[in-house]
């Protein structure tokens, strides 16, 4: 009998979660293939670590051939054509049949959906946190503005993040005086489904005389010197720290999958209306916000799913839609709040305090996702 077929798009978060724990249960009974255009993965977290200066971006880097499963072939090949009927899919090296295919192939940054954007600076790319963290170096003072062009976009904690990061880097350069910030989120609130972390993180902006302008977006950036807000408010500023608008890639929306920029998945199942097609992370809509994590458990319930089709007595695990996001408060601490999206009328998070404790916590979650996917010892 033909082996299974199983064809994963993307191999950020949720593809290496998927492939890894699709061979971890299937072995070579299957025939998966990961298909990526990129030559290696980076936490979205480390952009901040570049950003301030702590690490570079080589270093950050890790490799694609360092993946190594039984039963699965990667591909570095870009995706140019899908056809969710015949769950057929186009790169420029050739085209791939599938009996099952999962789309994880995150969310692109449209640059173009902000007037002025693509001319100004951003943090949300690599290479955009390492250009921005270069003219941080030359900033001695001057007005610096931290604007989300639009929601949903990918990581809500990180443009609070980067706030308090960037005072004690300022702080630290003993430029700080010199300097205001202003941060703008296109929320409520900076956690809206944890009101204890929003709140902290709202008493640590005043503390540190971060002003924080709530529920609007940037809609253009007028000449490099100043961003426009979405009511018209303008607010000039001499270093901009641009988070771009985002959306799913262009070659999900020309396969007719997306609805609202996104392709819409079960919240508990991942599945697609086309059968045999599952949409998970930050290119779906699948109940949660744009995090790692999130993908990375929309990847195990795929996994659940994909296995109990292929295995006797294997059960289907639905979606939670739980996850912990660490958020760094600045000092050397950071916060976590552990958020559940799909088990209660509303979403809710627990908060606990920003600790040095948490840190080591943080550092293990990355250190097991290198050692899970990468076979890496630290
Ligand atoms: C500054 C910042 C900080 C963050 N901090 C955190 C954090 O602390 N915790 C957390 O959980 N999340 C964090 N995130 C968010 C996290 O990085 C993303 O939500 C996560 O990577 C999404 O996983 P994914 O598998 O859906 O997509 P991705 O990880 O983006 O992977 C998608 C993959 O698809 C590939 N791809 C796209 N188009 C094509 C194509 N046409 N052909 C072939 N391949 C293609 C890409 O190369 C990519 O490797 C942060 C993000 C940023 C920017």
């Amino acid at each position: 009998m033909a082996k299974h077929n199983i064809t994963v798009l993307g191999a950020g978060f949720g593809g290496l979660e998927l492939c890894t724990a699709l061979s971890e249960a299937l072995d070579d009974r299957a025939d998966v293939t990961l298909i990526d255009k990129s030559d290696a993965f980076i936490f979205g977290y480390s952009k901040l670590d570049v950003l301030f200066g702590a690490t570079t971006p080589q270093a950050v880097r890790l490799p694609y051939k360092e993946f190594v499963k039984p039963g699965v072939r990667i591909c570095q090949q870009t995706v140019t054509a899908i056809d969710p009927v015949t769950r057929r899919v186009t790169t420029e090296g050739g085209v791939f049949e599938s009996d099952v295919l999962v789309l994880a192939l995150g969310a692109d940054y449209d640059f173009d959906a902000t007037p002025g954007l693509a001319e100004s600076t951003e943090f949300y790319t690599l290479a955009g946190a390492a250009r921005l963290g270069e003219l941080l170096t030359r900033f001695h003072g001057g007005r610096v503005v931290i604007g989300v062009c639009g929601a949903p976009y990918k990581c809500p904690p990180a443009p609070s993040e980067a706030a308090l990061l960037l005072h004690d880097y300022l702080s630290t350069r003993g430029v700080r005086s010199a300097c205001e910030i202003t941060l703008v989120l296109p929320l409520e609130t900076p956690v809206p489904p944890s009101p204890e972390t929003s709140k902290a993180l709202i008493a640590a902006f005043a503390e540190r005389d971060i002003t924080f302008v709530a529920d609007r977006e940037v809609s253009s950036l007028d000449g490099g010197k100043k961003a426009v807000l979405d009511d018209g408010t303008e607010l000039p500023f001499d270093l901009f720290f641009g988070v771009p608008k985002q959306r799913a890639p262009k070659v999900l929306e020309l396969s007719g999958m997306t609805e609202d920029g996104y392709v819409h998945a079960n919240p508990k199942t991942l599945q697609t209306r086309f059968p045999g097609v599952y949409a998970i992370g930050d290119c779906a809509r699948q109940g949660t916000p744009k995090a790692g994590v999130f993908a990375e458990g929309a990847a195990r319930t795929v996994a659940s799913s994909i296995i109990a089709d292929l295995l006797p007595n294997r059960a289907k695990v639905p979606h939670a839609g739980t996850g912990s996001c660490y958020i760094e408060f600045g000092g050397g601490r950071i916060g976590r709040v552990d958020i559940d999206f799909l088990s209660g009328p509303e979403p809710s998070g627990a908060y606990h305090a920003p600790s040095v404790e948490l840190r080591a916590d943080k550092e293990r979650f990355g250190s097991s996702r290198r050692a899970r996917w990468f076979g890496r010892a630290t």
